[in-house]
C-alpha cells in the first residue's frame, strides 16, 4: 500500500504517518499497488469470500475488516482493533413512511456504531494502523489528536483509549457547537479535551498547525487511513443487498466530505473488481446553512467551477456545519472518475432547509426509526431529488443515518417546546411536537416522593386517581365484563 498525492501523483510508503504531500502539500489517498491482482479473482468468488466470512467469529473478521483485501491488506489481522464497529443495519421504512416519501427505502443506521456515529468505521482504520506501526516498532507512543464537530472526537477518543497507554488523545472541540452527548464521550473516554471559540474550520486550522509543527498523530479525515476504514460503509450496502445495485441510490450528508470520498471511493472498487456490475446513484445532501460543495456543483461547466469557501450559520446538522471540508480535491477527482466509469451522471447535490430536515428526522422517528439530524438531512435530501427527477419512484435509496438519534437530542427539544433562536430559521410544526404530562391530581392531599412512599389508604387513592386521569385523558373504555 501507498499514499498517492491528488495534487502532484507522487507516492509515499505507509511506514510513516502522512497526512498531506510533503511536496505539494495536497491531500493524499491510499492505494494498493497491487490492486490488479484482485481485479483476477472473479467477482462471483469474492461474493463466496465475504459471504462466509459473515460465518465466522474471528474479531478481526466481524467488523469493517470484513473486507480486508480493500480496507487495508498491509495491516496483519492482528493488528486489528474491533470495538464493534460496522455491520450496521439497513432497516426498511414502514410502508406509511415510503407511501409519504413516495418510494422504497431504508435508514442504514450508522449510529449503531461503538460511539453511536459512522466516524468508528474511519477510527478503527486509522488505530488499527496506528496499532500496526507501535506493534512493529515505527512508533513506540502516539499522542492521537482531531479537531471535530462532535463525532470524530468521541470515536478518536473510545478508539484510542482502548490502545492505552501506548496512545494518548486530545481533542479540538468549537466551544457551545457540539452537543452535551457528544462533550460527554470524549471526557468519559479520558481525552484531553479542548474547547476552542469559533467553529469547527478555526478548530481545524489549530489542529493542522499542532501537527504540522509537533509530533502528533492526526485523526481528522485528513488522514486517509479514515476515508480507507469509511469505505466499508458501500462494502456493507453491496453485501446487504446481494450485490444488485443497479436500481439503488445512496444518499450522505456532506460536511468536511470524507464520508462521501469514501463511499464514492468504495463502489469504485468493488465496481472495478466486478463485485458489483452497476454503481448506484450516489446524492450527497447539504443544508442551506452550510452548502460549499452544493454551490460549486451548481456550476454545470466542469471547466468553470470554482470552488469558494462558505461562512456557515447554525444549523441542526451540526456535525455537517462545515464551510471548507478539508476532503474538496478528493470529491472533484472522485466524482469525476465515477461518473465516468459508470458512463453517465450518477453523483448529485441538493441542498435543504433546515425546517425540512428537522421535519423529515421526527417524521422518520415517529415511524420506528432512530435517525439523528443528519439522518432527517438524507431523507430530507431524498424528496428534494425526486422533486427533481434525480431519483424516481423505480428507485430504492439507502438513507445514512450517521449518528443515533439520542446525540442531537437537544434540538428536538428545542423543535418540541418551540424555543428555536431565531437564526435556525424553524418554525415547529405542531403535529410533530410532543410534551411530557405531569399528573397531580388537585384533590390528592398526599403525592408520593423520593423516599418518602405512600402507605395504606393514602397510596390506594393515589393510585385510582391517577390512573383515572391517565384514562381520561387517553380516552380510554372501561373493560366490559362479559
Ligand atoms: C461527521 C459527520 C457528518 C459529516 O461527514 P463528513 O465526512 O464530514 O462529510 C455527518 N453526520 C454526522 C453525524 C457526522 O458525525
Ligand atoms: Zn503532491
Amino acid at each position: 500500500m501507498a499514499y498517492r498525492c491528488l495534487g502532484c501523483d507522487r507516492i509515499y510508503g505507509i511506514e510513516k504517518l502522512l497526512y498531506t504531500c510533503p511536496d505539494c502539500r495536497e491531500v493524499l489517498l491510499l492505494e494498493d499497488q497491487r490492486f490488479d491482482q484482485l481485479m483476477k479473482i472473479p467477482g462471483k468468488t469474492w461474493h463466496k469470500i465475504f459471504d462466509y466470512r459473515k460465518m465466522l467469529t474471528q474479531p478481526a473478521l466481524r467488523g469493517i475488516y470484513r473486507y480486508h483485501e480493500f480496507i487495508g491488506p498491509a495491516i496483519p489481522l492482528d493488528a486489528v482493533v474491533y470495538l464493534g464497529e460496522g455491520h450496521t443495519p439497513a432497516i426498511e421504512a414502514n410502508e406509511r413512511l415510503q407511501k409519504e416519501v413516495g418510494l422504497r427505502f431504508y435508514f442504514k443506521n450508522d449510529g449503531q456504531n461503538p460511539s453511536a456515529s459512522f466516524k468508528d468505521r474511519g477510527m478503527a482504520s486509522a488505530l488499527s494502523y496506528i496499532n500496526y506501526l507501535l506493534r512493529c516498532g515505527h512508533l513506540s507512543e502516539v499522542l492521537a489528536i482531531c479537531a471535530s464537530t462532535g463525532d470524530t472526537s468521541a470515536s478518536a477518543a473510545l478508539y484510542a483509549s482502548y490502545l492505552q497507554p501506548q496512545v494518548k488523545s486530545a481533542v479540538l472541540l468549537p466551544h457551545k457547537k457540539v452537543t452535551p452527548q457528544q462533550l460527554s464521550q470524549p471526557l468519559g473516554s479520558g481525552a484531553r479535551v479542548f474547547e476552542i471559540p469559533g467553529v469547527f474550520d478555526d478548530c481545524m486550522k489549530v489542529v493542522e498547525r499542532l501537527s504540522d509543527t509537533f509530533n502528533v498523530a492526526l485523526l481528522n479525515s485528513k488522514n486517509s487511513w479514515r476515508i480507507l476504514g469509511q469505505e466499508s460503509y458501500s462494502y456493507e450496502i453491496s453485501q446487504d443487498f446481494e450485490y444488485e445495485l443497479g436500481d439503488k441510490a445512496v444518499v450522505v450528508p456532506i460536511g468536511n466530505a470524507g464520508n462521501i470520498t469514501a463511499v464514492m471511493s468504495g463502489f469504485i472498487k468493488f465496481f472495478k473488481t466486478g463485485i458489483i456490475s452497476t454503481l448506484p446513484k450516489i446524492i450527497g445532501v447539504q443544508s442551506e446553512h452550510a452548502n460549499p460543495v452544493y454551490r460549486y456543483y451548481l456550476e454545470p461547466d466542469p471547466q468553470k467551477r470554482r470552488f469558494v469557501p462558505v461562512t456557515v450559520r447554525p444549523s441542526v446538522a451540526q456535525a455537517a456545519m462545515i464551510g471548507n471540508p478539508v476532503s474538496m480535491p478528493r470529491v472533484i477527482r472522485l466524482v469525476e472518475q465515477y461518473n465516468e466509469l459508470a458512463g453517465c451522471r450518477r453523483v448529485f447535490t441538493v441542498e435543504v432547509s433546515e425546517q425540512a430536515i428537522m421535519d423529515w428526522q421526527l417524521t422518520a422517528n415517529r415511524n420506528g426509526n432512530i435517525a439523528c439530524t443528519h439522518g432527517g438531512e438524507t431523507l430530507a435530501g431524498l424528496a428534494v431529488a425526486l422533486e427533481q427527477g434525480i431519483l424516481n419512484s423505480a428507485d430504492v435509496v439507502v438513507l445514512d443515518s450517521t449518528a443515533h438519534a439520542l446525540k442531537f437530542s437537544g434540538f428536538q427539544d428545542m423543535y418540541f417546546s418551540g424555543h428555536f433562536p431565531e437564526e435556525f430559521e424553524i418554525v415547529p410544526d405542531r403535529r410533530l411536537m410532543n410534551h411530557p404530562v405531569l399528573v397531580r391530581p388537585e384533590d390528592l392531599k398526599k403525592m408520593p416522593a423520593p423516599g418518602k412512599p405512600l402507605t395504606g389508604l393514602d397510596f390506594e387513592s393515589f393510585v385510582r386517581r391517577v390512573s383515572e386521569e391517565i384514562a381520561r385523558m387517553l380516552d380510554l373504555k372501561r373493560m366490559t365484563s362479559e
